[in-house]
This record gives structure tokens, C-alpha cells and sequence, in this order.
């Protein structure tokens, strides 16, 4: 059904990038052969799910969205794609992602970009866009998504989906393309709080292959997801999270959703932050550096494309030419950037000081953590955006994460999940709920009290 669903739709949403049709249907069939036996199945056995095309998949290509990896495939399975297979879930395909994930609209894709199923001349959030389009097209009823700065929040959010972001090194970064190692964190997006809780537990864990992965039980996020309450909590509400720039429809349905909470016997307060402030110019510092770093593989001559290999070029020109044809726009600018934020003479006065800020922020989630149990705010300050009205100011695209930013900078655990829609453009609204490092089972608790 999900297949046909894809076949009747995608042409218009382009919400995936390949489509595993005989992947799909073997690993359908290899259930229903388990059943028959009486083995013992998962409970996400047999269920689609659409995985964004920046965890590889051994057998099938990987492009992360760019031309620079158009035509390869991997030799190996991500954890990720590794534990979904074990757990008899069916991987339908590959979605549509902003090159390398840097983008908040997937209009940065090499392929082209993706529509909002509310709206196809609207952007579908990024950089995970294909991923939240296939959930809310009814394409998959679970996707997977990566969170460096938003990429699975905020395209929840515009697509009225679900979206979690668990603590950093909770979910194995192996296999999974590194944009920024310090920020990526893999993630759950299905249509309900339960659905992901049920993909958290199963993508979820300690990874000996990924040196930052957090030794320790994962979190009973499905328990508490079947135990939703707020009642005698206390929920701070991020002071500098509004005002100016906050679209008023999305300040409306933030507002109910915190009355809502309050009658649901939760105590809230408002909570001041003020290292927030400075998170994105922080992060628009660490992501590009790091970013310069980890794509210095893509040289033309491990794997991936290749250019000017006839012969009459050294290899530090085929190299040159390869990635001046294989990376994109905003590829380029954020390896320039952070090549010379990491340059010496540079590196205090820009690194450094992000870095700082980057211990600020921390600290500001630790003082707030002393009062409160959860943090909420709108995950967005506005619903989704006609395409191509940001493409060309790099500033406007950016202000789309402001406000899921601080949580990859301190590392803890962070949601989305649909707030309505807003009265002016009758587009969805995203509430954040963030939690403190392993904790991601409050997040559960708290959005299925309110969902
Ligand atoms: N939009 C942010 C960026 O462009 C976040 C991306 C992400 O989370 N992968 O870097």
C-alpha cells in the first residue's frame, strides 16, 4: 500500500530520492516467512519506514544529496540501518535531504527539492524534508532523520509530524554521514509520540563502532510514551524563544499549548536563557568548522565522483575540479567559512570564542534544569516558507533554527510535535519539548500528555 501510495504521490512531492521496491518487498516477505515459523518478531515488524539517504545502506545508493556521491553504493549497513533491519522493519527507500544536511528547506538537494504535502509550493523543512514529506503524505508511517542544528525538528514542525532529537551519542553515528561530529544525532519521525518512541527504542543504544556513544540503557522512552501526564511537573518556558520575528499564529498555538499544560497540572514558569541569544552565530562558527574538516575526504579519488581523470591533470587538480563540480553552493560556503574560522590567527577570535559560547549555553540549560524539569518552546518561529523566498539569503535561512540550535550545542534531548495550525495560513505549528541529557523519556512523557 505504501509502495502504491509512493507511485501515486512522489512524482509530485519528491520526497524520496530512490525507491528500494525489491529491498522492500524481499524484506516484507522474510517477515511474513518469520511469522510463519512462529518466530519471536519485534514489535515494528513488517512496518515501512522511509530513511533519509545519509545512513548507508549496503546494496544501495547513498547520495546524502549531493553529486558528489551520486552513484555510490555502499559496501556496508550504518548501525542505524543495521538495527532497523534486526527489528523486521521494512526500509521502503531513501529520502531527500539538503546536501551533506546543511539547509533548513532541502532546497540545497542536488536533486532538486521537495514539497510540503500541506503545500507543494512550500518548503518541507530541512534538512531532513523528504523524510517529514513522506510521513505527512502518508508515504511511510515512520521515517529516520538527522538533527545538527534542527534537520529533524524543524521539518516536523512545518509538516505537522513528529520529530525527536535524543541526547547526543544516544543513537550510533556509524554509517552515517558526518557533517558535524560534535552536533549529529540520529533520530525518530513518525505521525504519533508512541510510533517514535517505538523507533527510538529500536534505533537506539550503545555502539562500540562510534566512539561518542553513550554507554548506558536507553531511556524507557516507550514506557512513558504509553504513560503520557504532566501532572506535577514543572515546565519552563524559554524567555527569549519569542517577540520579534515569532509569527503571530505560532505565538497563538504556543500559548494554548502552555495553558493546555498548566490544565493538565503542570506548574509553568518562564525560564530566562540568555547564552540563547548568541547560539546560532556560535553554531554557524562549529558546524562549518567541523564541516571543513570531515569533508576533506571527498577528494576524487577514494570514492564518489571524479573529475579531470584523463590523464593530463596532477591529482591535486583532479581533486580541485572534482569538488568544484561535485559540492554545491552551500557546501562551498561552509568549507570556506570554517577553513578560515580554524585558521591560525583566526582560530581564538572565532572557534575559540564560539566555543565558549557553545559552555555558556550549557551552563544556562544546567541553571534552568535546577527549576524545571522540561523546557518548551515554539520549534519554529514561523510555518513553512513559499520555496526559493530564502534561497538566496543564507541569513534568512539560518533564523529557521534559532531555536532548536542550543540543544545540539549542549547535547541533550529535544522534540517536535504537531501545535495546531495557524490561523493565518492554516499551516502546521511545531512545540519543542527538550530535556536534559538521557532524559529523552520526559519528552515522551510530556508530548503524549499534550499530542
Ligand atoms: N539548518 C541547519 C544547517 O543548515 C541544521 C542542519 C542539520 O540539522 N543537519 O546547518
Amino acid at each position: 500500500a505504501h509502495l502504491a501510495r509512493i507511485d501515486a504521490i512522489d512524482e509530485k512531492v519528491h520526497a524520496f530520492l530512490h525507491v528500494d521496491r525489491e529491498g522492500a518487498r524481499a524484506q516484507a516477505r522474510a517477515v511474513d516467512a518469520k511469522r510463519e515459523r512462529g518466530e519471536r518478531l519485534g514489535p515494528l515488524a513488517g512496518v515501512p519506514l522511509a530513511l533519509k539517504d545519509i545512513f548507508t545502506t549496503e546494496g544501495v545508493p547513498t547520495t546524502v544529496g549531493s553529486k558528489m556521491l551520486e552513484g555510490w553504493i555502499p559496501p556496508y549497513d550504518a548501525t542505524v540501518t543495521r538495527r532497523l533491519k534486526d527489528a523486521d522493519i521494512v526500509i521502503l527507500g531513501k529520502t531527500n535531504m539538503d546536501e551533506f544536511a546543511m539547509g533548513s528547506s532541502t532546497e540545497n538537494s542536488a536533486y532538486g527539492p521537495t514539497g510540503n504535502p500541506w503545500d507543494l509550493t512550500r518548503i518541507p523543512g530541512g534538512s531532513g524534508g523528504g523524510s517529514s514529506a513522506a510521513l505527512a503524505g502518508y508515504m511511510a508511517p515512520l521515517a529516520i532523520g538527522t538533527d545538527t542544528g534542527g534537520s529533524i525538528r524543524q521539518p516536523a514542525a512545518v509538516t505537522g509530524t513528529v520529530g525527536v532529537k535524543p541526547t547526543y551519542g544516544g543513537v550510533s553515528r556509524y554509517g552515517m554521514v558526518a557533517f558535524s561530529s560534535s552536533l549529529d544525532q540520529g533520530g525518530p519521525c513518525a505521525r504519533t509520540v508512541l510510533d517514535a518512541a517505538l523507533l527510538h527504542e529500536a534505533m537506539a543504544g550503545h555502539d562500540p563502532l562510534d566512539s561518542t556513544s553513550v554507554d548506558a540503557p536507553v531511556p524507557p522512552v516507550v514506557e512513558a510514551a504509553k504513560n503520557g501526564s504532566v501532572a506535577g511537573m514543572r515546565i519552563g518556558v524559554v524567555k527569549e524563544f519569542r517577540g520579534e520575528g515569532y509569527q503571530a499564529g505560532v505565538m497563538q498555538r504556543f500559548d494554548e499549548a502552555v495553558e493546555l499544560l498548566r490544565e493538565l497540572g503542570a506548574e509553568v514558569v518562564e525560564i530566562s536563557c540568555p547564552s540563547f541569544t548568541k547560539a546560532l552565530a556560535a553554531y554557524y562558527l562549529i558546524a562549518p568548522s567541523e564541516c571543513s574538516s570531515n569533508l576533506a575526504r571527498f577528494d576524487g579519488l577514494r570514492y564518489g565522483l571524479r573529475v579531470g581523470d584523463d590523464g593530463t591533470h596532477s591529482a591535486e587538480e583532479v581533486t580541485s575540479l572534482t569538488r568544484e563540480a561535485g559540492f554545491g553552493d552551500e557546501v562551498k560556503r561552509r568549507i570556506m567559512l570554517g577553513t578560515y574560522a580554524l585558521s591560525s590567527g583566526y582560530y581564538d577570535a572565532y572557534y575559540g570564542s564560539a566555543q565558549k559560547v557553545r559552555t555558556l549555553i550549557a551552563q544556562d540549560f544546567e541553571k534552568a534544569y535546577e527549576q524545571v524539569d522540561v523546557l518548551i518552546s515554539p520549534t519554529t518561529p514561523t510555518t513553512a516558507f513559499p520555496i526559493g523566498e530564502r534561497a538566496d539569503d543564507p541569513m534568512a535561512m539560518y533564523l529557521a533554527d534559532l531555536c532548536t540550535i542550543p540543544s545540539n550545542l549542549a547535547g541533550n534531548a529535544a522534540m517536535s510535535l504537531p501545535c495546531g495550525l495557524a490561523p493565518e495560513d492554516g499551516l502546521p505549528v511545531g512545540l519543542q519539548i527538550i530535556a536534559p541529557a538521557m532524559k529523552d523519556d520526559r519528552l515522551y512523557r510530556v508530548g503524549a500528555a499534550v499530542e
